[in-house]
Formats: C-alpha cells, structure tokens, sequence
C-alpha cells in the first residue's frame, strides 16, 4: 500500500463519513423506499468503484450514471445492480448498453425504437426509464404530452418501461417551484393506467426539502458526498465531508511590504508577511476564482491565499503560523472545519461545489479511508497506462483482464493467469530470479548393495546453473510424497527438489549428497529428517560475501529409483535461460525412450550410445513446468 508520507498532494476519501451520511439521509426515506446511488463524473471526484461497493453495502438498489462508459467502467469492475444513464444516449452507445445491461433514460421514441430493435435481434429485453420534464426545462419528455409517449414506448418490443422519474430545478432553495413541478408530476401519473416498477424524483437536496408520496427510489449525489447545496439544508441534517484534499508546504520565504505576491501582482503585502507556497494549483482543480479569496489549513489555522492561483502552486499567508517548514501537512479543502468546507469555499468566489469537487485531484492520488486506516489507494488518473501505479493484486486484475479482452474470454484469461503467471509469481510479486547454464545429468547403474539392486537403479545427479544468490544459505529437499514436495516448490530457499519412491525409507543414505558448491566453496551441510523428508541445510562461513552476487551452484547427489516404474520425470521448476538434460543408461538399460514437454521453445536431442542429450540455445527462455519424461 501506498505511504502517504510520499505524495505531494493527495485526496483523502473517508468511507466512514459516506457511509454515516447515507445513513443520515435513509432517515428521510419512507421505509418501503430505497436509493440509487448517483456516482457520474467518477462519483463527483470521489471514486465511482468505490463509492458504488459501498453504497450497495448500504442498500443503494441501483447507481446512476452520464453515459454509457461510466457504467462500462463499474460493469468491469463487477458492480452488478442496475446502472441507469441519466442523460439521454446516443444511438452510437447502443452497442455498449446491451453489452454492459446498462438501462438508458429514453425521451425520444425513435431511439426507444431502434434501442428495442437491436436488443430483439439480440434476444434481449431492455429496461428503460422515462424522464417527464416538469419544469427543469433541460431534457425530459413534456409533463403535458407525456402520456402518448409512455403509450408508445411501452408498444415497442425489444425494450420495457421499468422507472419514471421527473428532475427539480430548485430543490435546494425554492420550495414554492418544486412544489409546482411535484404537482405536475403527480397529475401526469394519475392519469396512467399503471405504473412501472420505480417512480423516482427527488436528488439528495429533494429528498429533505420536498416530501412526496408517490416515489419509491431517491436519487443520492451530493449531500451524500458531505457537502451542502445551500446553508440553510445544515439546519436538517448534519453530513461529514468524504473527501479531503491536503498537500505539503513546499517553500516558505518572506515578502517584503510593498512588494507583491504573483503574477500580475493583484497582492501587494501591507507589511512585512510569511509565505508559503503550496504545491496546488488550477491544474490540480484548485479554482482560479479562489485567487486572493481561498484559505487553507496548516497546524490547524487558517491561511489566506494571497495573489493569484497558479498552474501549480499558490501563496498562502502564514504570518500566524509560527515553526511552519517545507514538507507540512496543508488542508486543501474538504475538511469539516467551517471555512475550508467546499460548500464555505465555493461561496466565496460564487463557484458550484459540484464543479470544485469533479474538478479535484488532477494530480493527486486517491486514499481510502476505513476505520482510519488507509483501505485502498488509486493512482494517480493518467491517460498513459503505468503499471508501477498499481499494487500486485490491482495489477494481478489489470493483467487478467488485458488477457480477457485479447482473447475474449475471462474464464479462459483466469485460466491462464493462474496457470502462467500465478505460477511464476506464486500469488504474489516477487523478484523473480532466473537460472542460466543450467545442467542435469542422471546417470543410471547397479547400486553396489546386492539387496537394493534387485529392485532399484542408482542414480547419480549433476546439477548445475548459475542463478543470483538471495541467502547465506539454501535448502536441497528430498520428500517421500507429492504432497511434502510441493511445499518445497512454493519456497524460495530451495534449490534443488527430489521425490523419493515411497518404498524406500527416506534417509542420508537413499538420498546423499556427493557435493554441494557455490563457484568455488565447498559447502557444509545439515540434515534434518523427518518421516517424509529430508532437507539439508547448506552453508559456508563465506557465503554471505557472495549474497547478491551471480554465482555458479553444483549440486551433485546420489539416490535410488525403483526399476518397475519404467519412468522417470525430470522438472525444470524455475524460469530458466538455456538448459542441457541428460540421461546416461548405457550400463544397466538396454533402451530409453524420451518425451520431453516444454512450455516454449523445443529442445534439440541427441542420442548417443546409451546415452540421451536434450539441449536448448543458451539465450531461449523456458517457462516452469516443463521438462522430460524418460521412459525405459
Ligand atoms: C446528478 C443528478 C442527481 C443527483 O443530484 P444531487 O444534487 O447531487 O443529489 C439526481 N438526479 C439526476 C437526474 C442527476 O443528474
């Protein structure tokens, strides 16, 4: 996770505030009721994936959207209750609402028509909302000739009529006008015979300001976010501000009376004053307007922004501050103290806290905040795709699906990030250290004890490669099942791996080790057995002086392998560049037959007397998992 001490400026999403919003605002619902969780414009600055998860944990039926690539986004991210487009589509995002099952606001009857259309020939039925514009006057069917189109729209096939819903121009402060419209509204529906499904029309500031009793669905957006569309609504209910938007003083230098702070110099210092600069500027959503008007807040007091707002910085004056220094903490904005609320701000300069909000963090990392601790981080909203701004299991999802849209299926992308990738990442990011001039050779004859060779072949083991050395040791197993082997697979310190036949009792002698070097140590070794494995220690008092550096491995052993089992499997278990299997049987097996199975590339394979080579070109990479069956 992202440490916050690392970021210039940053946006601090409190999901504890959101969630005690909504809970303030279901308080003004009636029961039966419930919410559609407005989250356009990337849910007004605030993430929409997120505030979407949580909202549906509250209870939000449904989330509403401004086109269809909005809904695209959380349909990717696996948000599964119904998306409702606001504002009316394009016939050219028709394509997209059926493949993301993404409910449009219809308010034309060609497009009801050519949406039922393409959904028929797909043999798909689409939900759909009308909206009947009783007064807002932007889009919206007529309130007064509403009635023939909800008579045409529902005779279209291929589409149904699951909501109608109307929009208040002033719910925030003009009670008189909602009232109007709510009127309408109400005498419109009254003259259908039925009605769909949801009736929806108040948005957050509707919702406290004008009660009805036909709606079912409310529609929440800003005052879920904390921030009031007009003062006299925080006399009905108390909501926290979700997001903050802090930074770090960067520079702090004095301006001298009578000079000036900015361009075109609409600061001059009444007398000698502090300043620090502020690494936020109008790039980062900062409003311009907020020139000489804005505050901010360092050590907890509040510091007026002097001179104009740059692209990147802006002046604050921080007379008041006293130990003030580069690198400390500045409150933006957001934050639930009177004068740097968004809605206090905005006033000041005649601005739309709507605006400020979708404007902010152009620059800035996103941070979620749960219990108060950080939950999530967001990267920065880049056009260009950079792959370092994500964690291992973000990008483990990022990867799945640029496999999933390759190839056009997920289910299949899953199976081959998990095979492949998860494979060599072993659930999560690691360095991933590869194995170059890598060598084995198994050598097969009669073991020296009359009793063992009635039924077992020796075999000799000669490993080498060269690989970087993570430790001042490593581990070579021997496990007597499949299942104490794999364990050895999923560590990092094992080198080298073995699986010994279940009929031979697992000690130093039915797996030896003949020698054990790194470049030119010989090394110790310590066994521990156990009944299922043995696993050896390697060592050297100087060791640690090569840790970090590429080094050679030999590892030569010697253990015994049943002759009734015809086979035998040698596993290349790490990535590897260049690799040389052989087999030498030429004492004790009259033939071999080889069957190699490798992931990339194909081995080249020489046979001699008694002997098999399998090599690949020393620069072509082989993927874990492949490797050779020997059969005899
Ligand atoms: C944005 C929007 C809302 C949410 O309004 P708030 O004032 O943020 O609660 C509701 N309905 C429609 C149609 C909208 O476009």
């Amino acid at each position: 996770m992202h440490a916050l001490e690392s970021e210039r400026n940053w946006i601090e999403i409190s999901l504890d505030h959101f969630i005690e919003n909504l809970r303030e605002l279901r308080r003004f619902m009636p029961k039966e009721a419930s919410f559609m969780q407005i989250v356009k414009a990337d849910a007004y600055g605030h993430g929409a994936v997120e505030i979407a998860q949580v909202a549906i944990q509250e209870g939000a039926s449904m989330v509403g959207v401004a086109n269809a690539e909005e809904g695209k986004l959380l349909r990717l991210h696996g948000i599964d209750v119904p998306i409702l487009i606001l504002s009316p589509s394009l016939l050219e995002e028709i394509p997209s609402l059926l493949k993301y099952d993404l409910m449009p606001t219809v308010t034309e009857r060609r497009f009801g028509k050519i949406l039922g259309d393409v959904a028929k020939e797909k043999g798909k039925c689409v939900p759909i909302h009308v909206n009947i514009d009783t007064g807002m006057g932007r889009s919206g069917v007529n309130y007064e000739d509403s009635e023939s189109f909800i008579a045409d729209i529902q005779k279209i096939e291929g589409i149904y009529l699951d909501g109608i819903f109307t929009h208040y121009a002033a719910s925030e402060n003009d009670p008189a006008y909602s009232s109007v419209q709510l009127t309408r509204f109400k005498e419109f529906l009254s003259r259908l015979s039925e009605l769909p499904r949801w009736i929806h029309i108040a948005n957050s500031s509707g919702l406290l300001n004008c009660p009805d009793d036909v709606s079912n669905l409310f529609r929440i957006g800003l005052l879920s976010y904390g921030v009031y569309t007009d003062v006299s609504l925080s006399e009905k209910v108390h909501v926290k501000p979700v997001m903050t938007f802090k930074s770090r003083v960067s520079y702090v230098n004095l301006v001298r009376k009578g000079e000036s702070v900015g361009y075109n110099r609409t600061y001059i210092a009444p007398k000698e004053t502090r300043y620090a600069i502020v690494p936020v500027g109008y790039a980062d959503g900062y409003d311009y307007l907020l020139s000489n008007k804005g505050t901010m807040l360092v050590h907890n007091i509040l510091c007026p922004v002097i001179g104009k707002v740059s692209m990147d910085m802006t002046a604050i004056d921080v007379s008041s501050v006293t130990g003030i220094q580069p690198g400390d903490e500045v409150i933006v904005f957001g934050n639930d103290h009177r004068e740097i609320r968004v809605d206090t701000l905005c006033q000041t300069y005649g601005g739309s806290p709507y605006e400020l909000l979708c404007q902010t963090g152009r620059r800035a990392r996103r941070f979620y905040f749960q219990k108060e601790r950080i939950i999530k981080a967001r990267p920065l909203a880049r056009r260009e795709f950079v792959s370092s701004d994500y964690d291992s299991g973000e990008l483990s999802k990022v990867i799945e699906g640029a496999i999933g849209e390759k190839i056009g299926n997920r289910e299949i992308a899953r199976l081959i990030f998990s095979t492949v990738l998860q494979r060599l990442f072993q659930e999560e990011s690691r360095p991933l250290f590869h194995r170059h001039e890598f060598y084995h050779r198994l050598s097969f004859s009669q073991p020296k004890d009359e009793k063992l060779a009635e039924e077992y072949f020796q075999i000799d083991t000669e490993l080498s490669f060269k690989k970087h050395l993570q430790n001042d040791y490593f581990i070579i197993a021997c496990a007597s099942n499949e299942k104490e082997l794999e364990a050895y697979f999923r560590r990092e310190d094992v080198e080298y791996r073995w699986l010994l036949d279940g009929s031979l009792h697992l000690n130093d002698q039915t797996f030896a080790i003949r020698s054990v070097r790194v470049d030119d140590l010989d090394l110790n070794y310590e066994s521990r057995v156990s009944e299922t494995c043995l696993e050896l220690t390697c060592t050297h008092e100087k060791l640690h002086q090569l840790v970090g550096k590429h080094v050679s491995f030999t590892i030569n052993t010697r253990t015994y392998y049943p002759k009734a089992s015809h086979q035998l499997t040698v596993y290349i278990t790490g990535l590897t560049q260049g690799a040389e299997i052989s087999v030498d049987y030429h004492q004790v097996v009259p033939s071999m037959d080889v069957i190699p199975f490798f992931l990339s590339g194909q081995p080249n394979i020489y046979r001699e007397e008694g002997a098999i080579h399998l090599i690949t070109p020393a620069n072509e990479w082989l993927l874990p998992g492949s490797g050779v069956v020997f059969v005899f």
